[in-house]
């Protein structure tokens, strides 16, 4: 099929947040990226466009005010016209937008109707900061595109599949309830993505295999991922739980919050902005970019090498965590911008390991390449793999999936 054929292929994938919109134009007949790019500081005076076409073409940028989401996506629109791409196009199938947070009632993407908008509203007091952007991301594609189907992919999807005592926290049932409260897990299209692709890379079916995923980027999170469904994940009601990240302090003691409000006399959005945005790898050491974590190691800077030791504690903890609930582990997937770039991170997580069948080879390791690849020695019995992520390509593929199937509401009341 190539993108002249009149069945529709193309699917335009949105990234909404709160003052930013990312966006990938995909052609899923070959799943051809044509073309890229990300509106951010929406609402200010400084509002910018930066537009990639693929097919041809410079790059792009436009400067200026741009005053909401709707101006924002007119302007992509207008960037896409330009290279013959509009959202007018009869070849466009779908809109595909990522949603947080869909809760435990959305286990797949889903055919946005105002019933799915209801739900996404009413998720709002657990995902305050990303569900209302996702939100205005879809109603402001719907009045550009009423006519076109448009499907929401969940980072929560892939971990409904939790088993209750992985999911729920050890407190008051009915206050957990009441509230909501339980372990949610995010990063899901990206876990999925990459525990199929680790499978693939073994030359297995998802279903043959147990994986460690290790989604390290500025968010950070770990899942386990027995023959292709997730049983457990380090991310709990919010992306705060778990690993240690960029600025969020991941795992802590809940006495921590009440300790801060009684004896420093901190405010509750006081300590949410400590621990969400102050915390994790910037709290620790002042930089968060592992780049120059690195570089400063390598200077002997002392707190820089502390915060590196910290985040290894931590991740290490979770390999063996993970290890344990699944009992045989297949593969280690390392992802994301530190998982696929920081060759130091991946050395120092498996390091005296070596017991559990984990290593990597030093070489294989020190490779760069945007393929998945396996940097274990022949001779581990647990395979380690780089393996990048492509949570718009999945996002594409399951909003195509849905709409060539026609089954509109596949992943309601799950
Ligand atoms: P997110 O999507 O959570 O914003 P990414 O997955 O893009 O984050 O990862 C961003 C992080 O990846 C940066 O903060 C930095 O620490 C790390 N990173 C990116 N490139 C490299 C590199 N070449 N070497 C080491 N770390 C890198």
């Amino acid at each position: 099929m190539t993108s002249t054929d009149p069945t529709p292929s193309r699917v335009l994938v949105l990234n909404s947040g709160s003052s930013s919109v990312k966006y990938q134009l995909l052609d899923m007949a070959d799943s051809a990226r044509l073309a890229v790019g990300l509106v951010e500081r929406i609402g200010e005076e400084t509002s910018r466009l930066v537009h990639t076409p693929l097919t041809g073409g410079d790059k792009r940028e436009l400067t200026g005010p741009i005053a909401d989401h709707g101006a924002a996506l007119k302007a992509v629109s207008e960037e896409l016209a330009k290279d013959g791409l509009g959202l007018d196009s009869p070849q466009l199938a779908a809109i595909g937008h990522r949603v947080v947070h869909g809760g435990l009632k959305f286990s797949a993407p889903t055919v946005i109707t105002e019933e799915v908008m209801a739900e996404i509203e009413r998720l709002v007091p657990v995902a305050p900061l990303h569900n209302p952007a996702n939100i205005t991301g879809i109603r402001t594609a719907q009045s550009l595109r009423p006519d076109l189907p448009q499907v929401a992919v969940f980072d929560t999807a892939f971990h409904t599949t939790m088993p209750e005592h992985a999911a729920r926290y050890a407190i008051d049932v009915e206050t957990a309830d009441a509230h909501r409260i339980r372990r949610y897990g995010f990063h899901g299209t990206s876990h999925a993505y990459v525990s199929r692709e680790t499978a693939k890379l073994l030359g297995k079916d998802p279903s043959e295999v147990n994986v460690i995923v290790l989604h390290l980027g500025n968010g950070a999170s770990a899942s386990a991922v027995r023959g292709g469904m997730c049983v457990d994940t380090s991310m709990g009601l919010t992306p705060l739980e778990g690993l240690v990240m960029g600025t969020r302090s991941g795992d802590i003691d809940p006495a921590v919050t009440f300790h801060l409000e009684r004896v420093a006399g901190m405010s509750t959005d006081e300590i949410d902005t400590l621990l969400n945005k102050k915390s994790g790898l910037v709290g620790l050491c002042g930089d968060n970019d592992m780049r120059e974590i690195r570089r400063r190691i390598d200077e002997g800077d002392q707190r820089a090498a502390l915060a590196f030791d910290i985040y290894i504690h931590r991740l290490k903890k979770y390999i063996g965590a993970y290890y344990a609930v699944l009992g045989k582990v297949d593969a280690v997937a390392f992802t994301a911008g530190v998982g696929e770039n920081a060759a130091p991170v991946r050395e120092a997580a498996v390091t005296g390991l070596e017991e559990l069948g984990l290593a990597v080879d030093g070489e294989l390791n020190a490779v760069r390449s945007d393929a998945p690849r396996l940097i274990s020695p022949e001779y581990a019995r647990v395979a380690v793999a780089v393996v990048p992520t492509d949570e718009e390509l999945e996002i594409a593929t399951q909003t195509y999936a849905l709409v060539r199937s026609g089954d509109g509401a596949s992943g309601a009341g799950a």
